[in-house]
């Protein structure tokens, strides 16, 4: 092509480039603490300097070792060790799990004719976020030529349907809008429900719909004994408040609604639980080619609870303490007018348990009831006196639910900074050479002393040029029981020199039952911070996102991994060398944490 075409093309790559800063061009690797990892199955294992018998021996690694997997090659594998930086095992006698986060993978557009409105996509490698501007974190990345069904839009942007019940907002500059046949919706007036409101299905399997009528496409299938908040009606169909604050309609024959939330033994009035219909209508909202249900759809075995208490902890905390026979499945909700904390105890049998009148000052009254008996729901209130922090903790049995109440306020809370790497271990190497364990250690110093200032308890994993394993730095903050770890990282691009920007992780997946337990806490501690950050530092916001890093996987409090900027970028290599950038970068960290612990 032309040297004009060329340049042309240069440019627009390096645009597109700039724009897709985040999830495509961040290092996932060992370096940043995405980890596959092994076990030693043989009793003492040789760890040798290549990969087979003819290297020279190292080290050994004990049975029962769990070590970080680097390279395999010819049936070896290069480990990382402690005390000699690496080695080669035989693949024999190594048990090698892939613990790589999943990637993303574009999504499946929803049945698009189900729409009143499309869009196409007109550029390539677009992102789809979480809210209607830039500055919402990414939950998606679709391709040009690809359709949507559009639920609503806002300020220029568009809500739009993924597929799977998953939703996400793209700018209304990268798309064609198309306007389609509308499905016939209800035409009735709508009426507000009041504060409270609930509903619960009673359909085996219904489904969830972008709008008020039939004619829209489902979003979402839910099943017999499943809860939700109503926000209106309209016509017979109810606007509901779904998983990870999505909405979708219902239609009202197949669910039971109750306006009230805090039942007890002791309550005058105690509301009708919702029960099954003995006779349902004839489901035309139901999907047909689904088996008819079963007489009783209460499928999971019922658990007796064991105990219920509060107790009070030196440090202020006033801790409460759900024990069953089996896996507790719980939801969380708080609420005000009066303060209270409510949390459902599924499948559950009340088991004799009753109500008390705790020591302390943040609870007043923890109330203990069975709810309902088709499902068999437990309902737990804890009446507050006043608004507090609270962090819901489930053991490693899932036997015993843990919910820690504490004042909002950052002040005698335990925090764990984590300086990324040290010692033989420099993280990346910037375009000029700047080491990343230089920059993580000396921000997080600065970021100690922002936070003793207003009165946090911090304790650092390492406060010199020192190695850890990554094993011990989540011990430090396993063993003290952190309210918070905080790991400080620069990011590293290998193939994208221009990839630039900052960016916060967490990581709570649904199939992690004690993470998913602080899915709310983690994230809000993630778009807290990065937030600040952002903000403090004034660098491209690359939002917040979630990996399968082994410091966020194994802490057992909201962990948050920070990504300051691109070692990589020759841009941001010199912010990272500038010590009033690490003081920016330090000052944010420091505000995210503070509004975090004031919620
Ligand atoms: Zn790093």
């Amino acid at each position: 092509m032309s040297v004009k075409k060329f340049k042309k093309a240069l440019i627009l790559f390096f645009a597109a480039a700039l724009f897709l800063c985040g999830v495509n061009q961040i290092n996932i690797g060992y370096a940043h603490g995405a980890v596959k990892t092994g076990v030693v199955t043989g009793s003492t294992v040789n760890v040798r300097s290549g990969p087979g018998t003819g290297y020279s021996k190292i080290g050994s690694v004990n049975k029962g070792t769990t070590v970080e997997v680097l390279e395999t090659k010819n049936s070896w594998h290069k480990i990382k060790l402690p005390k000699i930086s690496s080695g080669w095992v035989v693949g024999t006698y190594l048990a090698v799990s892939d613990k790589k986060s999943t990637g993303g993978t574009s999504p499946n557009p929803g049945p698009v004719p189900n729409y009143s409105k499309t869009v196409s996509v007109i550029k390539p490698n677009i992102n789809v976020r979480s809210g209607p501007g830039t500055n919402y974190s990414k939950v998606a990345s679709i391709n040009k030529g690809q359709q949507f069904g559009v639920i609503k839009e806002s300020g220029g942007w568009y809500n739009i349907s993924l597929g799977s019940g998953k939703t996400g907002w793209i700018a209304g500059w990268l798309v064609t809008v198309k306007t389609q046949n509308k499905p016939v919706a209800s035409s009735e007036t709508e009426t507000k429900t009041a504060p409270g409101t609930f509903l619960v299905v009673k359909g085996s399997i219904v489904n969830v719909r972008s709008g008020a009528g039939t004619g829209f496409g489902v979003i979402m299938k839910v099943k017999a004994g499943d809860r939700f908040s109503v926000i209106k009606k309209s016509g017979e169909w109810y606007l509901v408040i779904l998983p990870g604050n999505k909405q979708g309609w219902i239609i009202g024959t197949y669910v039971v609604v109750s306006s009230a939330d805090a039942p007890s033994r002791n309550d005058p009035n105690p509301p009708t639980p919702p029960v099954s219909d003995p006779n349902p209508p004839t489901p035309p909202d139901i999907n047909p080619n689904l088996p008819s249900p079963p007489t009783n759809n209460n499928t999971n075995p019922v658990q007796k609870l064991t105990d219920v208490e509060l107790s009070l902890e030196d440090s202020g905390k006033e801790i409460l303490v759900i024990k069953s026979e089996g896996a507790i499945k719980y939801s969380l909700q708080s609420l005000h007018d009066p303060t209270r904390l409510v949390i459902d105890l599924d499948s559950s049998d009340v088991n004799g348990l009753q109500d008390f009148t705790p020591d302390g000052t943040m609870a007043a009254k923890v109330r203990v009831a069975q709810y309902s008996l088709t499902p068999m729901v437990v309902r737990v209130v804890i009446d507050l006196n006043e608004q507090v922090s609270y962090l819901p903790t489930l053991s490693e049995d899932n036997k015993t639910l843990t919910v820690s109440l504490s004042e909002p306020s950052i002040e005698g809370k335990v925090i764990v900074i984590d300086a990324g790497h040290g010692g033989y271990d420099p993280g990346a190497i910037g375009i000029t050479g700047l080491e990343e364990k230089g920059f993580n250690l000396e921000t997080a110093l600065l970021l100690k002393d922002k936070l003793d200032a207003v009165g946090a308890k911090v304790v650092l994993t390492r406060d010199a040029d020192s190695f850890l394993s990554l094993t011990e730095r989540v011990a430090v903050a396993n063993k003290i029981n952190a309210d918070a770890f905080v790991a400080i990282h620069a990011n590293s691009s290998d193939n994208n020199y221009s990839a630039k920007g900052t960016a916060t992780y967490f990581y709570a997946p649904s199939s992690n039952s004690g993470l998913y337990a602080q899915l709310q806490q983690r994230k809000t501690l993630a778009k807290t911070v990065q937030d600040r950050l952002v903000s403090s530092a004034g660098t491209m916001d690359c939002g917040v996102l979630q990996a399968n890093f082994a410091v966020l996987r194994e802490t057992t409090m909201p962990s948050i991994l920070v990504e300051s900027a691109f070692l990589s970028n020759r841009d941001d290599e010199a912010l990272l060398k500038d010590s009033q950038f690490r003081d920016k970068i330090a000052q944010g960290i420091a505000d995210g944490l503070i509004e975090y612990f004031s919620k």
